[in-house]
């Protein structure tokens, strides 16, 4: 009959594998108890055998050869269901072991007596038994012994048990040893300072990173307060912060000004985190005393940069104001004696005049722009929101430019995918915006057509992009970036034949700004150019498509 399982058969296995003893060389410890059984019972065979999953392996033994057998022919497996011994006196007789192979065959046992083996858990894991291939009884002595040496077998196993406890615990110390060793590498080698305070606010560990960045050693400062250096200005926020700290468990950051060895002090930024079961406090740090200059001083230049941002714009918009007045009366008064009405000049002075005259607009022309550009600077140019109907605005452009085309081999051309597009914008700004780039294009074009284009957004009636492209000169690459810059002209001698004032991008550019649109341009030389207001956020801030294989600013 096959040995039944033990209910805690998992543990129990569990018990035996952890004693580390399956498969390692006799020893005298067990070999001397094994002895004793066969001599003090009179019987050839002695055994201390461990009950495996599988098998039967035996420690040590006596009149026997063999390592190991089958769990399914094992007395001892019969054994472990005990807490006594367990006795056969006749195999042959007992209907549990006659037909056994082992009593049928070699060795022929008849008699059993094995006493269970506990791991230091109760577990039984195997037994230290008695054979013999007579029938017999076992006599009380005989019991006596088997259970004495059976609790000297226990001692010893479990002295494996320890000692294989003892070999693990030693390994895992090793491990921490090394992970603490690693840990220590970045704590000696960090720039920044590391340090372990207290309950009482006092260094407990600290870095090497302090002798560089504070001048003291750790030495000096083992044990000292970490207060005792803190300005005495910032004392009472950093006993706020740390006692925070006391309060909950979280990662507080802060900065206070701490005191050098040489007696000045550097501006540190302290990340502090408390583990309640140590009662201590752990912080990094760090010197942050440039940065903070640094921003000292960047915000100070920005505010005084700002400053004269306003006051220039401010000057520049009063300044505009005050020479419009004179400029219109020298425009005006030419303007009267242009007329010659009693014919009293000659053609020389009539020319002068023309030029006065012309020069005078120029003038006025870049006043009024410079004002324009400095009021959108200065943000005081007010935005009104209204429905702009712009292929309508278009038309209208069209037909103010149309004295200027009039005569020249241009046209001038919508591109429109609807009749009527309608957007929610600044018209006026929008106007002074498509006048400028329309202006351009037709200043810069002598021959071909000027062409506004508008593109939807895919699938839906909402505007993506309005685009004015022309068949003129075009602008060299090297400019493309330049052009939206103030008083920014392509080349004097163009400009000398085309006039201009160099702004009308610039102001184009910032009221696009205004309106949450974006301008580019692209060209190419001597084929035209293309500018074009994105009236939809892109997707980066500069499209990579490529209008004329030309360039893009
Ligand atoms: P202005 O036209 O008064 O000179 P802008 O700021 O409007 O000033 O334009 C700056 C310069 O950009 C122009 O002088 C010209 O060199 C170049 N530019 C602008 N638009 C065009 C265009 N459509 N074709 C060629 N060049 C252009």
């Amino acid at each position: 009959m096959k040995p039944a399982i033990p209910q805690d058969e998992l543990q129990r296995i569990q018990a035996l594998h952890a004693l580390g003893i399956l498969d390692t060389p006799p020893e005298e410890r067990f070999d001397r108890l094994t002895r004793l059984v066969a001599t003090l019972l009179n019987v050839p065979i002695a055994l201390i055998s461990l009950v495996d999953s599988e098998r039967q392996w035996f420690k040590s033994k006596v009149g026997l050869a063999v390592e190991e057998t089958s769990r399914d022919v094992s007395f001892c497996a019969h054994a472990i269901h005990f807490d006594d011994l367990f006795v056969v006196n006749n195999a042959e007789q007992d209907k549990r072991f006659a037909d056994n192979p082992l009593v049928r065959q070699e060795p022929r046992i008849r008699f059993y007596a094995g006493q269970p083996l506990h791991a230091s858990d109760g577990s039984r894991v195997g037994t230290l038994c008695a054979i013999d291939s007579k029938p017999r009884e076992l006599k009380p002595h005989e019991h006596q012994a088997l259970q004495d040496l059976a609790a000297i077998a226990e001692t010893e196993l479990r002295l494996a048990d320890i000692q294989a406890l003892q070999k693990e615990i030693g390994k895992q110390k090793q491990l921490q040893e090394a992970k603490e060793a690693e840990l220590n590498q970045f704590f000696h080698l960090s720039i920044d300072l590391f340090c372990i305070l207290d309950r009482n606010g006092n260094f407990v560990r600290l870095n090497p990173a302090f002798e560089n960045t504070l001048g003291w050693s750790t030495h000096e400062l083992a044990h000292e307060s970490f207060f005792r250096h803190v300005h005495p200005e910032d004392r009472d926020s950093t006993a706020h912060h740390i006692h925070e700290l006391s309060q909950k468990e979280t990662t507080l950051c802060f900065e206070n000004r701490y005191q050098h060895k040489d007696g000045s002090y550097r501006w540190i930024l302290w990340s502090f985190r408390p583990l309640p079961k140590t009662h201590k406090l752990y912080a990094v740090a760090r010197d942050v005393t440039d940065n903070k200059r640094q921003m000292m001083e960047l915000s100070y230049a920005k505010e005084v940069a700002e400053q004269a941002s306003q006051t220039k714009s401010e000057f520049l918009a009063n300044m505009s104001h005050e020479l419009r007045t004179p400029l219109n009366s020298v425009i005006g008064f030419s303007n009267l004696l242009m007329v010659n009405q009693d014919g009293h000049l000659s053609d020389t002075e009539l020319s002068y005049l023309d030029r006065i005259l012309n020069n005078g607009k120029h003038l006025l022309e870049l006043i009024n722009q410079i004002l324009d550009l400095s009021k959108v600077e200065a943000g005081h140019s007010e935005v009104c929101l209204q429905p702009v109907n712009v292929c309508g605005l278009i038309n209208e452009l069209f037909q103010l430019f149309e004295p200027q085309i009039s005569g020249r081999p241009i046209e001038l051309v919508l591109d429109s995918p609807l009749p009527r597009i309608e957007i929610h914008s600044d018209r006026s700004k929008l106007k002074q915006i498509l006048t400028n780039l329309i202006g351009n294009a037709i200043k810069f074009t002598d021959q071909g057509r000027i062409t506004v284009h508008l593109e939807l957004q895919p699938h839906t009636d909402s505007l993506h992009h309005i685009s004015v492209s022309d068949t003129g000169i075009g602008i060299p690459t090297s400019h493309l970036q330049t052009i939206f810059q103030a008083f920014s002209q392509v080349d004097s001698g163009a400009n000398r034949k085309h006039g201009g004032t160099g702004l009308g991008l610039a102001i184009s550019r910032s009221l696009c700004q205004t309106l949450g649109y974006h301008l580019t341009a692209t060209s190419q030389l001597h084929q035209g150019s293309t500018f074009t207001i994105h009236t939809t956020p892109p997707l980066s801030p500069y499209f990579s498509s490529k209008d004329h294989n030309g360039e893009q600013s």
